[in-house]
């Protein structure tokens, strides 16, 4: 009998079912599924019921099933995750970047003990590109954010491991819609000062804050000028004991420099702080700056249209990346990959021409 052709159009239908991105709404079986468990926990309805009632475990397992590569609980995790859209959005949503070592974890710490007096309730997550190697090496420590972890106020999530960016980033963004649901008002995601990964975390969050060390200069520091560009706030840690000076030092040089970067989308101009997270001093200023930007932005718009501009520029970014899983794993793709890149290592074809083969051939399938 004549092999089944796998045609591109079958293999979107299956992805339906089995991607990472599948969006549930597709899926015939939805209602079913609703009320199957999951690989023997709990079931769509116990989790959603569980996280608007702000169950931690509940949200912890349900966040798990987002990291999961397991497609059934993919499945379950998309179904979850659009029950939960409707009460997700409220919270106010910060991105923290640095290099390591400047003191983002315990600005973190010390910054969540603070709001949660303010009567908030934290989210903290995390983007780690590196944490395929490292196995997590942000907030995967158990001894990093020791006391906001006891409290009761506070989620506390380490990145999800393996993967691309990609993978890592689209988890995240799917945590936070779950812990939205589950009434965290503030969400704080910290990632490395290292590569694409603030661009990613930029490109999900409402502020951007950036934590830079006393004393030495960008370049030292290892800090790329498009991130301070990106940052709608600077704050120069560890300004105690003998650094205070450097550090006002700091701030000066760095409100100078923001004053050269052309005016922002949102008119909001970023302040330069000096805080330590250490001995948790300077934490109320920066609270302030966050709150005037969000009312700032919130009357002038810019609030609104940046969300709506991420939400549209996620849409265009998952079917990217999910044309590109179908594209790779698509057999005929699959038989003549080895060779189209072998005939570019000889020679014979260039990678544009290599890859418009490989195209019309999964095109025309
Ligand atoms: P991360 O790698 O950016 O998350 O940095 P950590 O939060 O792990 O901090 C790195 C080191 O700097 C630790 O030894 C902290 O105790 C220390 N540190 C963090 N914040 C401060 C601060 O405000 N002042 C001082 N003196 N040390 C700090």
């Amino acid at each position: 009998m004549k092999k089944k052709h796998y045609k591109p159009s079958d293999s979107a239908l299956k992805q339906t079912r089995t991607t990472e991105e599948a969006p549930s709404s597709l899926n015939p079986r939805l209602a079913q599924q609703r009320r199957k468990r999951a690989s023997g926990t709990k079931s769509v309805e116990e989790l959603v019921d569980g996280i608007l009632q702000q169950d931690r475990i509940a949200l912890a397992q349900a966040i798990t099933l987002v990291e999961s590569s397991n497609p059934k609980h993919q499945e379950t995790a998309q179904s979850v995750i659009e029950a939960c859209l409707p009460h997700s959005g409220n919270a106010l949503r910060i991105g923290v970047t640095g290099t390591p070592g400047v003191g983002k974890s315990t600005f973190i710490e010390s910054l969540g003990q603070y709001i949660i007096e303010q009567g908030h309730r934290p989210a903290i997550l995390a983007i780690d590109p590196s944490s395929q190697l490292s196995k997590g090496s942000i907030l995967g420590d158990k001894t990093r954010m020791e006391k906001l972890s006891q409290d009761n106020a506070a989620f506390i999530r380490p990145s999800p491991t393996g993967g691309s960016l990609g993978g890592v980033a689209r988890k995240t963004r799917e945590s936070i819609l779950l812990c939205e649901a589950a009434k965290y008002d503030v969400i704080i995601i910290e990632t490395v000062g290292v590569g694409q990964s603030e661009i990613s975390v930029h490109a999900m969050v409402d502020f951007f804050l950036l934590l830079i060390l006393p004393g030495a200069g960008d370049e030292l520091q290892g800090i790329k000028r498009g991130i301070v560009e990106m940052a709608d706030l600077i704050a120069v840690n560890k300004a105690d004991a003998e650094r205070i000076k450097l550090a006002k030092q700091a701030k000066r040089a760095y409100t100078n420099a923001l004053h050269l970067f052309p005016p922002k989308a949102s008119q909001w101009i970023p302040p330069v702080h000096t805080c330590s997270a250490l001995e948790q001093a300077g934490l109320s200023e920066i609270w302030a700056s966050v709150q005037a930007f969000e009312t700032q932005t919130k009357a002038n718009g810019f609030f609104n249209q940046q969300r709506q501009q991420q939400a549209l520029d996620w849409f265009r970014e998952s079917i990217s990346q999910q044309l590109g899983r179908i594209f790779y794993e698509h057999p005929a793709v699959q038989k003549q990959l080895p060779e189209m890149e072998t005939a570019i290592l000889e020679g014979r074809l260039s990678s544009f021409q290599a890859a418009g083969r490989l195209l019309s051939l999964f095109v025309n399938y």
